[in-house]
């Protein structure tokens, strides 16, 4: 996976990025307040234009990167897909935001080249609406910006001040939370929340609910975000989780087999 992941970085990063518009942050102001992600409000129009270019150019790097084995046959079958039809790639990013449908047949692995594109196109648009956004009318179970449940959680700042910021693996926002609390069913109940350690994990530990079985990989601490909160830096975490019957709400990126 590490070395996939370089590669796909890599690759992402030699590909110009065109950022997206930032909306009139006054249009979407009441959506905001009524709880209606940035990237599914009406209000902030994303055009689709320059992730669908950039996706169709990752894809077919990927497909000469990657020489054999069953990844690579795979890669060769979502990009002969995206070339058969003009209109493909412009669909396949709105299925990727929620807005449309597509059939591929290797959809995890069109989810995982698709998000690093939108991630990496996204990014000044996801540093703007942070810096525009007041964290505590927010509060949400799920992604401000895309709509994903959380795929982790940080700890941040001290006793008795400490905060909780649940992070989006789709989109890499991170947004504040309520400290104690499932995120999944909203149960409050401090005796059903459990927090699981895991021997020789430095910084991650898995906190679950008893009520749902949701659970949430969990930084405890700061300045190793872009390591611990990359969500593939622990899978071996999720295989624990999983072990125990625990369940993950949000969609991984990284099952693309
Ligand atoms: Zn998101
Ligand atoms: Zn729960």
């Amino acid at each position: 996976m590490a070395q996939l992941h370089t590669l796909v970085e890599d690759a992402v990063a030699e590909i110009p990025n065109e950022s997206p518009c930032s909306p009139t942050w006054d249009d979407y102001a009441p959506h905001f307040q009524q709880g209606v992600p940035l990237l599914q409000s009406s209000a902030a129009f994303i055009d689709s234009t320059a992730p669908a270019n950039a996706l169709g150019l990752l894809i077919e790097k990927m497909s000469s990167v990657l020489l054999s084995g069953k990844l690579a046959q795979e890669t060769r079958l979502v990009e002969s897909e995206l070339r058969g039809d003009p209109d493909a790639p412009r669909r396949a990013v709105a299925w990727l935001l929620d807005r449309d449908v597509y059939a591929s047949a290797n959809p995890g692995l069109l989810r995982y080249f698709g998000w690093t594109v939108l991630a990496h196109h996204l990014s000044p648009l996801v540093d703007a609406f942070a810096y525009w956004r007041e964290e505590e009318c927010w509060l949400r179970s799920y992604c401000p910006t895309c709509g994903s449940r959380p795929s982790m959680a940080q700890l941040v700042g001290a006793d008795p001040g400490r905060l909780r910021l649940l992070s989006c693996g789709r989109c890499k926002t991170r947004w504040r939370y309520r400290r104690i609390g499932c995120p999944f069913c909203e149960n409050r109940n401090y005796d059903r929340l459990t927090v699981l350690l895991v021997e020789g994990e430095g910084g991650l530990r898995i906190d679950y609910c008893e009520g749902c079985r949701g659970y949430l990989k969990t930084y405890d601490g700061e300045g190793s975000e872009e390591v611990l909160l990359a969500d593939w830096t622990s899978i071996h975490l999720d295989t624990v989780a999983r072990d125990r019957g625990l369940i993950r709400s949000a969609a991984s990126l990284y099952e693309v087999n």
